[in-house]
């Protein structure tokens, strides 16, 4: 009974949320000179294209960036000795930092000179300025590459990085898929503005000490859980002709798209998998959702999105995606290319379902509901409006299956 067929794609929907990855491409030309405590940089042209972050993020103010530290030790300063009878502070062989590896050769990377930053134009902040194992960094205006597979970048002030330049310079996000503190040893999580628009703002890494009041126990929950998320902004927004109503996103995180092995794609089997932007309450759901379905083999699935700042269908109620708070799932594959779609498969009205995808549909359903991974599950049995797809949501105090 087993069908195999495209999967349907759903133009007309408004839900967005995509990650802010650039395609790799247009790098900046330079040339740059880094001498003690400054780094000097040329003014940067035709900067690279990055996609903004989308929820777009809403003013937050400049966390008192530092304008012009000087973490220079003293190039004249004389190497400290460890006394003989004592052991050095740091035995010639020890092994690097696991983090350290962490963006290597990209921005944000550890780095000895330059040729360690393996792109156009890469620079190497080195340890002697203050940046802990070097950090490989790019001049820019106000964007930065990102490169498939590795954190994406920021860019901040020079100021961020306790330097001096003259433009902005390229840093990597916080991954906390890539380190427990979201980024590398002897670097920082920090929420700042983008150089020269201080509005915009990210989670970046900069040189310090790990805050540890950074997650909210939610997100501290998820770290537990291994999972691969970096910190979002909250975006604040409202819906349409509604200023006075707000989409709080609680805790808001961009999440990979592959969850304990099975990938999240938007709208279709064959879409390219982008970050997912939740609530972190939801993000754990997804967690759940996705072991769960790998238990049964289930590969891929297919969403019709998360957060869309709006109103249910037909009310003044704002709909739990306005709060990143609900998925829409609108079909399975699993690894024996077996498909399973809301749409063609489930077979509403009916209580023993004969088919073999609609009764994996049913089993999905009932197990999101008794398993209270989702407190809210409307079906096709609910209304037309959920003809192809299960809406899932974490409306609190809410136990509803339809
Ligand atoms: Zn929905």
């Amino acid at each position: 009974m087993l069908r195999a067929r495209l999967w349907p794609i759903a133009a007309a929907l408004s839900v967005t949320a995509l990650a802010c990855d650039a395609a790799p491409g247009d790098v900046l030309s330079t040339t740059t000179t880094v001498r003690p405590g400054t780094a000097a940089v040329a003014s940067a042209i035709d900067p690279p294209t990055e996609t903004p972050p989308d929820p777009d993020p809403d003013p937050v103010p400049d966390p008192d960036p530092d304008p012009d530290p000087d973490p220079d030790p003293d190039p004249e300063a004389p190497p400290e000795i460890p006394e003989d009878d004592e052991p050095p502070a740091t035995p010639p062989d020890a092994p690097p930092d696991p983090t350290d590896a962490v963006n290597a050769g990209f921005i944000g990377g550890a780095c000895a000179t330059d040729s360690d930053c393996a792109y156009t134009g890469g620079v190497c902040l080195g340890a002697s300025l203050g940046l802990p194992s070097g950090l490989c960094t790019l001049p820019c205006d106000r964007l930065c590459p990102d490169r498939a597979g590795a954190a994406t970048t920021f860019c901040v002030a020079p100021g961020d990085l306790g330097v001096t330049a003259d433009a902005g310079l390229c840093t990597m996000r916080c991954d906390f898929g890539a380190s427990v503190t979201g980024c590398r040893a002897g670097y920082r999580c920090e929420l700042l503005g983008r150089h020269g628009e201080p509005d915009t703002t990210q989670y970046a890494c900069v040189p310090g000490e790990p805050d540890d009041a950074l997650l909210s126990p939610c997100q501290e929950e998820l770290l537990a859980r291994g999972a691969d998320f970096a910190l979002a902004q909250n975006p604040m927004d409202h819906p349409d002709g509604h200023p006075e109503l707000t989409c709080d996103v609680e805790d808001p995180v961009w999440l990979d798209p592959v969850i304990r092995g099975v990938t999240f794609r938007y709208a279709s089997a064959t879409a390219t998998p982008k970050k997912l932007f939740a609530s972190c309450p939801l993000a754990l759901a997804l967690d759940d959702l996705a072991a769960m379905l790998a238990e049964q083999g289930v590969t891929d699935v297919v969403d019709l999105g998360i957060y869309n700042c709006r109103f249910i269908a037909g009310s003044t109620k704002m709909s739990q995606h306005a709060f990143a708070n609900a998925i829409d799932l609108a079909g399975f594959v699993r690894a024996d290319g077996s498909v399973a779609t809301v749409l063609h498969d489930f077979e509403a009205g009916v209580a023993f379902p004969v088919t073999e995808p609609g009764a994996f549909l049913a089993w999905v359903a009932g197990t999101l509901y008794e398993d209270r991974i989702f407190n809210i599950i409307l079906t096709p049995n609910y209304n037309d409006a959920h003809r192809d797809h299960f809406h899932c949501d974490l409306t609190p105090g809410s136990h509803f299956l339809e």
